[in-house]
């Protein structure tokens, strides 16, 4: 399975995953299309080799790719159900509804929606699986859940929101009423939130990657992103996690592993 970030933040969100088989994911295409489409040939991968686009929620650092993606490529574009019925005015790019109770497939890529607490009409963070490694991937989350920490707890990458540092949302210029919607269980997950989530998910210490997402570009700063998170993964005797800040516009690293492969034979 290879992983990439092809934007991160409220400018944009969309991550690509690559099964060993050649079978293509986008999730989430909030990225602007010129962009997303640059991005995504720096890593090789044309629009018309995405097999299918899930997406988050309705926010258009999610979605406002989706319409020129479709008339390009014409692949299969899923969201909830609560997205289809409220979200109105994207229904004409959506193809399809997911069941958020249950796990569907991309050839031989496995999704698995957990719902999570953010102020859209319903906000899924996702579990993907091929080749033997997983993906936990929860980027606009206000306040984490106990299906969330085991989602996390159990991947081999984790791609989470370190949306902003206490004291720079604190003393900054925003007003007291946005500042509330950041921090409230309707918002974003600060990144002393994100290191606590994190050192209660991870059970015992092992070797993972975990990418920080959704970074505040007036609240946040990557070093102290990755300096807390670090801090809090220290603090609980976690030694073996490398953590990373996704960069906002350009790709992220290049994540790939293989544990085994599925044949596959038909589709
Ligand atoms: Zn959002
Ligand atoms: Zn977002």
């Amino acid at each position: 399975m290879l992983v990439c970030s092809l934007g991160s933040g409220s400018s944009g969100n969309a991550t690509v995953v690559r099964s060993a088989a050649n079978r293509t994911l986008l999730i989430d295409c909030g990225v602007q299309y010129p962009r997303l489409r640059k991005n995504l040939a720096r890593i090789g991968v044309h629009p018309n080799d995405i097999d299918a686009v899930v997406i988050s929620h309705e926010h258009s650092d999610h979605t406002q790719a989706a319409r020129p993606l479709r008339a390009v490529a014409r692949m299969p574009i899923v969201a909830s159900p609560e997205f289809v019925a409220e979200a109105t005015w994207l229904n004409d790019v959506v193809t399809d509804a997911f069941d958020p109770d249950h796990a569907w497939t991309v050839g031989d890529i496995t999704v698995t929606p957990c719902r999570v607490s953010h102020d859209a009409a319903a906000t899924y963070g996702f579990v993907v699986e091929a080749d033997g490694c997983s993906l936990a991937l929860f980027t606009d989350l206000g306040g984490a859940s106990d299906t969330v920490r085991s989602a996390v707890g159990g991947a081999d990458l984790i791609v989470i929101e370190a949306n902003y540092d206490g004291a720079m949302l604190d003393a900054g210029s925003y007003p007291w009423f946005l500042k509330a919607r950041i921090k409230g269980r309707g918002g974003h997950l600060s990144n002393a939130d994100c290191g606590d989530l994190l050192a209660r998910a991870f059970t015992h210490d092992r070797p993972r990657d975990v990418w920080l997402a959704h970074l505040s570009a007036n609240n946040n700063a990557p070093e102290t992103a990755v300096r807390t998170v670090s801090g809090a993964l220290r603090a609980a005797g976690l030694f073996h996690a490398t953590v990373t800040a996704l960069p906002r516009y350009t790709n992220g690293p290049i994540w790939q592993c293989v544990r085994h492969q599925q044949l596959t034979l038909f589709g």
